[in-house]
């Protein structure tokens, strides 16, 4: 992959592809993380004399919705370099000529998504180079994170080169043993990643709603959990294959409904009687896997224990969280909701490498190749 290194920027114009998709409550910026996480990019193409041009995408407009302006990302960019201006150009053709400027909300664009290749001219003649540290959406080959990056002179920004660095380095030399811990809601939605690794991993912690298809597959009762039907013969493809290097939850709290105000009882065992859903797992389980988790070489961590958004239900993913916060080994934490988890518990600085792409992490781990990363490595 070329780096920036690769690339000379001395006065000349980069077209900076940057993820600034970040949570918006009535315009106001509620996480700024993804705009912090480009800055070291943004302040070493500056220091070697580049112009820069940014480009961003912000939700999924169907037009050019105000409410989706990148007007408050290019204000709280300015605030973070220490007070300077940040042009905002209101579409392609007002351009202005400065040495910050932003470009509107790509997908304001019709053709972004398609990956146009007209689209991809228009930008590539805004600019000499093109640098890419969008990470998190580089699993999308748009004309932004692709089809420009064919057109000009290109290279990873620092953010993508050490997401994309850190995420394959843990499946092609990881320090041993080597620990998944896999939640969340969905199995169907990480069976790639279980997948790969049952071929790496010594141990494999499964958490989150995703532990009720294995269980439904050994023949317990789930009663009124969330189990997804599609999810029950994979998980047991996956038991079968697995063996001893799967360790599942031995004990559940469980709820009558996903509220926080809900009934809430702890189960000894992993049988949920009818008219409850187990919505975390249990302290006996919350400490065997702190356990596994602090004599791991290296942690990868996707996926909440147990509905973490729900105070009543958050103390096995707060556990894990810590576990993984306190862990000697090298620690990677992937997932948008496991992000949040993490800084819901303040421990956010406390991991070696949190991903900011949440489906480009995932697709990574699972061993297939991104299209905004491999433009910048042919
Ligand atoms: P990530 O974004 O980190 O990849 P997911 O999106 O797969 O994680 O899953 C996160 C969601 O899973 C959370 O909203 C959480 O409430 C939900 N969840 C976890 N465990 C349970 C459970 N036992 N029952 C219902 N929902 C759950
Ligand atoms: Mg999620």
């Amino acid at each position: 992959m070329r780096t920036l290194d690769d690339l000379d920027v001395e006065g000349r114009r980069v077209l900076l592809r940057v993820d600034f998709n970040v949570p918006l409550e009535d315009g106001r910026i509620t996480d700024d993380a993804r705009i912090r996480a480009a800055l070291p990019t943004i302040e070493a193409l500056r220091e070697r004399g580049a112009r820069l041009l940014l480009a961003a995408h912000l939700g999924r407009p169907k037009d050019r919705e105000p409410e989706l302006s990148l007007r408050p990302a290019a204000d709280r960019l300015g605030e973070l370099l220490g007070g300077v201006e940040v042009q905002l150009a209101p579409d392609l053709d007002h351009v202005p000529d400065g040495d910050l400027v932003m470009l509107e909300n790509v997908r304001y664009e019709p053709g972004e998504t398609k990956n146009d290749p007209e689209l991809a001219k228009r930008y590539a003649a805004l600019a000499d180079v093109y640098v890419n540290d969008a990470f998190g959406a580089a699993h999308r080959a748009h004309a932004s994170t692709e089809g420009v990056a064919r057109l000009l002179p290109s290279a990873a920004g620092l953010l993508l080169q050490r997401e994309v660095e850190t995420l394959t380095g843990i499946l092609a030399d990881p320090r041993k043993p080597l620990v998944a811990i896999v939640g969340g809601a969905k199995v169907t939605d990480k069976i790639g990643v279980l997948e790969a690794f049952l071929d790496r991993a010594d141990t494999i912690l499964i958490g989150g709603a995703m532990c009720f298809p294995f269980f439904a597959a050994q023949g317990h009762d789930v009663g009124d959990s969330l189990c997804e039907a599609e999810g029950i013969d994979p998980a047991r493809r996956i038991l079968d294959a697995g063996g001893d290097r799967l360790e599942l939850p031995v004990d559940l709290i469980a709820g009558r409904a996903f509220d926080a105000d809900t009934e809430r009882r702890a189960i000894d065992g992993v049988d949920v009687p009818d008219g409850w859903m187990g919505l975390d797992v249990g302290d006996d389980t919350a400490h065997a896997y702190a356990e596994v988790i602090a004599g791991a070489g290296t942690v990868f961590w996707n996926g909440p224990m147990g509905a973490f958004e729900l105070e009543p239900f958050a103390s096995g993913t707060r556990a894990v969280a810590e576990a993984v916060a306190d862990a000697p080994g090298t620690t990677v934490v992937g997932g948008g909701d496991s992000a949040a988890a993490l800084a819901k518990f303040g421990l956010a600085d406390r991991v070696d490498h949190l991903s900011t792409g949440g489906g480009a992490s995932l697709e990574l781990i699972e061993g297939k190749t991104l299209p905004g990363v491999e433009v910048l490595s042919s």
